[in-house]
């Protein structure tokens, strides 16, 4: 027995391929792509002046041809939003509105398969994410804004709440449906009508959403969504019929949307870019911090706003969290975002990778050290292997810009002010993870790190009941949550109540 323990001690650790996975492909064929796509506009198909081909990012396959919105297209769903709102939505009973959004998070639900197969086609993430994340969470955000709508003034005492009308909606690729479902549901919940523009490269799901509108018989007008490039999206901010604007993408789109509407009196609300500290401490359980790492950087292809991209790390366990990190990271499997057994998908767009590998070279030029598993990339589509750089000062670009891809990198501390001070010196301020035993040290950080959300022995885990948002240049508003709804609503404060 103890000869037999010795030799376990002593066997080497598998290698990946020990460990391989036979193929799983999940079935794209529950997903039925129509060969063009129109802009949907007052509950109808809406031919577009002009169209581009939209494709697989994992093997550059073409997809289908989406339309590219014009300003003059754009107007014609402003238009649509505004008949809407003022022909019987925004004066529908909020039980009435709850029921529509009851219906949609249903049918979100029963197609979640298909909705699930095309964000991961399109978008390249693997299929357990969008599976297991994406949609259960797209689903319970309309659930829980169903559950707001008819409560509203009890969330609000008082204030004589009442919708803004108009909302321009413009998301990114990172979580194509999940955006929509947070930005979509406090909306229509609070009784605004909506012009959504998703991102450019992934449309499809946010299409195929129009035919969950369909089916929950949502009143035509009352959702419109207009697929464009950024142009799209500066046409939507510019209209001068739509009263509020939600943004999340990048900081530097934000600030041009922020001077656009400066003077205006349209509401916005920005979600921004990130560079999240997590704070690993050497009384932590680092086997489940090395878990927490991993996802807070390789979820989602490290496509995450709020991902824990700086590993701050308490120098007394530098060195074993470090050697556990990569053995760790042999093990992810990267490649076909539908093999179920898949961890790290595509990169987005070739543009994505593109600033990735720079930013890479620049960690490697500025004397970062560089860790990369074995993996073999497929010769097709956008790949990055995941990273992992050592010996980063604070001054270096990987330390400072966000990267947006599945590179991390790590620095150390010595004492918790320390890590504090390093923490926080970024320009952005939206995440936090902080990992230890002790209850009141993370406290004492969690009140002192400026960041929107600080997660605790966990990391990227999201609720629609859960307020998110950032803190200086990751933008500004909360999504989710009570607080959710507040962008959504204009307040009659003039008389008091019941007067
Ligand atoms: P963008 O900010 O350009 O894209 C976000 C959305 O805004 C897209 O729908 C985009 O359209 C649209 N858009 C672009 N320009 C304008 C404009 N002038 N007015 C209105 N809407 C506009 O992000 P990118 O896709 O270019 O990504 C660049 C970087 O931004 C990433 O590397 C990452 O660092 C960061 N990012 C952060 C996100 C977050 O969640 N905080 C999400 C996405 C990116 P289109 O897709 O057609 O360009």
């Amino acid at each position: 027995m103890a000869e037999l323990e010795r030799t376990r001690e002593h066997a080497p650790a598998p290698s990946p391929a020990e460990w391989s996975y036979a193929p799983a492909p999940e079935s794209r064929e529950v997903v039925s792509l129509r060969e063009r796509y129109g802009l949907y506009v007052g509950g109808e198909w809406l031919e577009p002046s002009s169209t581009y081909t939209t494709i697989s990012p994992a093997d550059e396959s073409e997809l289908a041809e989406v339309g590219e919105a014009t300003p003059e297209e754009v107007d014609a769903a402003v238009r649509a939003a505004r008949g809407a709102f003022e022909n019987g939505w925004s004066a529908l009973p909020g039980a009435e509105r709850a029921k529509y959004l009851f219906r949609i998070a249903r049918i979100i639900q029963e197609r979640s398969r298909e909705l699930a197969v095309l964000e991961s086609l399109n978008g390249g993430k693997p299929i357990k994410e969008s599976r297991d994340v994406d949609l259960p969470l797209s689903a319970a955000h309309f659930f829980y804004y169903a559950g707001w709508a008819d409560k509203l003034e009890y969330a609000f005492p008082n204030r004589r709440p009442k919708p803004v009308g108009v909302a321009g909606q413009i998301i990114p690729w990172n979580f194509p449906l999940l955006m929509l479902a947070w930005k979509i549901a406090p909306a229509l919940a609070c009784g605004n009508t909506v012009v959504l523009k998703p991102a450019e490269t992934t449309p499809l799901t946010a299409l195929l959403f129009c035919d969950v509108l369909r089916q929950a018989e949502l009143p035509p007008g009352v959702v419109n969504i207009v697929t464009g490039d950024g142009s799209t999206g500066a046409a939507i901010v510019k209209h001068e019929d739509v009263d509020k604007i939600a943004f999340t993408g990048s900081t530097e789109v934000g600030k041009a949307i922020q001077r656009e509407l400066a003077g205006t009196g349209t509401k916005l609300t920005l979600e921004l870019g990130g560079k999240a500290a997590n704070i690993v401490f050497d009384d932590a359980a680092l086997d489940q911090a090395v878990e927490g790492i991993v996802n807070g950087i390789y979820f989602n292809q490290g496509h995450v706003c709020c991902a824990g991209s700086r590993l701050l790390v308490q120098e007394s366990i530098a060195e074993p969290l470090v050697a556990k990190l990569k053995r760790r990271l042999e093990t992810l499997r990267v490649g076909d975002p539908l093999d179920k057994n898949t961890d790290v998908g595509a990169i987005n767009s070739r543009m994505q990778l593109e600033k990735i590998e720079e930013l890479v070279a620049a960690g490697r030029e500025e004397g970062a050290e560089v860790y990369q598993p074995p993996c073999r990339l497929p010769e097709k589509g956008y790949w990055f292997a995941p990273t992992v750089f050592t010996n980063v000062a604070q001054s270096y670009r990987i330390a400072q810009e966000e990267i947006f891809g599945p590179v991390l990198s790590v620095l150390t501390f010595r004492t918790p002010d320390e890590a504090l001070e390093k923490a926080n010196n970024t320009m952005y301020g939206l995440s936090a993870g902080v990992w230890s035993e002790k209850g009141s040290r993370i406290l004492w950080m969690a009140e002192r790190l400026r960041a929107g959300v600080v997660w605790a022995n966990t990391y990227n885990r999201f609720d629609p009941t859960s307020p998110f948002g950032g803190y200086k240049e990751s933008g500004f508003g909360r999504e989710g949550g009570r607080h959710g709804l507040e962008p959504y609503l204009a307040f009659d404060e003039s008389e008091p109540w019941g007067g």
